[in-house]
């Protein structure tokens, strides 16, 4: 197993649940307990009702690209893999999620569904990816 180079998330109390379910293979979101709609990034309040009543609930993981980019020459060395592709996906729950997206970048299209998937980077750390479905 070679080492992993690049930055890793730096979970804050709030984000914590979101990260603790990717290391079980599991996607977790906030939803709301007032209004019943999902939240994401994670936050103390629900951005529509103000209620601080956030539940964590697993969802589908199942999503269509909603926009994404091709990046073929990155910003720094630590993402020297490129071309990779950083895509904004709709999860059928709603809420939108900006992630890596593991797919050739000739077949990506706006629309597509895509599905989760977990990458176990380091032994304490995975992340969130999405892939074609
Ligand atoms: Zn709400």
């Amino acid at each position: 197993m070679s080492a992993y180079f690049k930055p890793l998330p730096n979970p804050s109390l709030t984000s914590r649940p979101f990260w603790e379910a990717a290391k079980r293979h599991e996607l977790k979101l906030q939803r709301c307990a007032e209004c019943g709609k999902f939240v994401y990034y994670p936050r103390d309040r629900c951005p529509d009702c103000f209620s601080d009543r956030l539940e964590w609930r697993p969802v589908s993981g199942r999503a269509t690209v909603y926009s994404y980019t091709v990046v073929y020459r990155a910003a720094t060395r630590l993402f020297a893999d490129a071309p990779y592709i950083l895509a904004v996906v709709e999860l059928e729950e709603g809420p939108r999620l900006t992630t890596n997206l593991v797919a050739s970048p000739e077949a990506m299209r706006v629309g597509m569904p895509v599905t989760v998937f977990f990458d176990d980077v380091t032994p304490e750390c995975t992340l969130v990816k999405f892939k074609p479905a």
